[in-house]
């Protein structure tokens, strides 16, 4: 197994998050560093290849604004179990899927860029939380600011990037890729993921944003919070515990849907809810050691979900391993890269790896420290699994200008939230998305 490797100019992104930090807690406005706004307004037609530098072009001022709300790890059915209020009266006022289908592996970085992009993690290339990349030679690490913030791991156009473009200012408070310059451009006002920013203090500066004089306001928000996922990991998602998260997460999206109530425009704000994938106990009758199966001297390993992907390097190496192992594998299967199940959508980037050896239904594969902890059930919540297990769906919610009011959709994916937005706020969708409309025609209005 390899260890992430260190790089030198850490420091830098630190001092950064600090400053970050502190502007927040100093009460002031806060907006993290700001590469967009050296370039100016968008000149007479609003598409650039620059930002608007936080000014609205005079074209959109009639837009609508959307806010993209993503509580990580939401399950579908907290929403029937738990007392939701807030949502139920968001569900009312518009469309609620029955599911968000995550894309594979349902994790936070892949599930939120896939959101935002519309793209499958095989197109936007963030392929998991964590993944080597042999043509850069390099990791990427989502726990690392270097990294999470590094333009140039990230492809494809993020809703934000496609709405900085188009004259539209974009803000956010965390959504994974937005600390990153993505084709150069972050949002007009953003800030470096600190999970120890309070929630409260979040919805504060969206509602502060929304409130802001129509030629900065922003029209693109997104929101982020953590509680009901590290509630789930730690709970298991069938636990009565969840209460405490779910509700907690139903009142601060009571307090944002109030604030937004109270404003003079607020007939044309639309909020949109997501989650990036759902949460399930692993099997504890599933659970393979990899490195007890064959030898995996020199070759890479990285987990991807309750997968490991094996950049071997060698094709040859490649087909004997993925025999060897599947003549030995009871509760899991190798495949090449290229034999991958087509409905998961992770075929065409080589950081997915040479061999991805996944597991069967909601079972692991990994090395023994990893299996064991779930063998000792310190781990009673993952996610990670195959989209299509309904353990594995996300939530969609969303309401005002453009969606029809009390609207029941069936699940809905993913990469279909991207022209989602771009269809509320009139944006021309970046080329080569994956998602549509068409599974949410019955929900939109003129
Ligand atoms: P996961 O490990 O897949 O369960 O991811 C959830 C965790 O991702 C959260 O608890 C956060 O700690 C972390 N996280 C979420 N957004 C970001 C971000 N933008 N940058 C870095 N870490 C993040
Ligand atoms: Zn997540
Ligand atoms: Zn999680």
């Amino acid at each position: 197994m390899t260890s992430p490797r260190r790089r030198p100019n850490r420091g830098r992104r630190q001092i950064a998050a600090l400053a970050g930090g502190l502007l927040l807690a100093a009460g002031l406005s806060g907006c993290g560093p700001d590469v967009s706004t050296e370039s100016g307004p968008p000149a007479a037609a609003p598409r650039t290849s620059g930002g608007t530098g936080g000014v609205n072009h005079p074209a959109v001022a009639s837009r609508p604004h959307v806010v993209l709300i993503s509580f990580d790890g939401f399950r579908p059915d907290y929403l029937d179990r738990f007392d939701t209020p807030a949502f139920d009266r968001l569900a009312a006022r518009g469309l609620r899927a029955a599911g968000l289908i995550s894309v594979f592996p349902s994790l936070t970085f892949p599930g939120h860029y896939s959101i935002a992009t519309g793209l499958y993690p095989e197109a936007h290339g963030i392929v998991a939380n964590r993944f080597h990349d042999p043509v850069r030679n390099d990791e990427f690490n989502y726990r690392e600011s270097d990294d999470a913030g590094d333009g140039s791991w990230w492809g494809g156009e993020p809703i934000w990037v496609t709405a900085e473009k188009q004259g539209m200012v974009a803000a956010a408070f965390f959504f994974p890729g937005t600390e990153a310059d993505i084709g150069g451009l972050r949002p007009s006002h953003w800030r470096p993921y600190d999970g120890s920013v309070p929630n409260a203090a979040r919805v504060e500066q969206v509602l502060d944003w929304l409130a802001l004089s129509a030629d900065v306001r922003p029209h693109l928000v997104t929101l982020y919070f953590s509680l009901v996922d590290s509630a789930g990991h730690d709970l298991g998602p069938d636990s009565p515990d969840m209460r405490r998260s779910v509700e907690e997460a139903d009142r601060l999206l009571g307090v944002l849907t109030d604030g937004v109530a109270a404003l003079p425009h607020a007939g044309r704000v639309a909020l949109v809810v997501v989650s990036d994938h759902g949460m399930a106990a692993p099997d504890p009758d599933r659970l393979t050691v990899l490195p007890e199966l064959a030898d995996l001297s020199g070759i890479r390993t990285v987990p991807a979900g309750a997968a490991l992907s094996l950049h071997v390097g060698d094709p040859e190496r490649s087909g004997a391993l993925r025999d060897e192992l599947n003549a030995r594998l009871t509760h899991a299967r190798a495949y090449l890269r290229e034999e991958i199940p087509a409905h998961l959508h992770a075929r065409d980037n080589p950081r997915i790896g040479d061999i991805l050896v996944i597991p069967d239904g909601l079972g692991l594969v990994g090395f023994r420290r990893t299996v064991e902890r779930v063998r000792l059930l310190l781990r009673p919540g993952m996610h990670g699994w195959d989209p299509r297990l309904p353990e594995m769906h996300g939530i969609l919610l969303a309401a005002g200008p453009g969606i029809a009011a009390g609207v029941g959709l069936p699940a809905i994916r993913a990469v279909d939230v991207y022209p989602l937005i771009a269809h509320l706020l009139d944006l021309t969708p970046h080329p080569g998305v994956a998602g549509d409309l068409s599974a949410l025609a019955p929900a939109l209005t003129e």
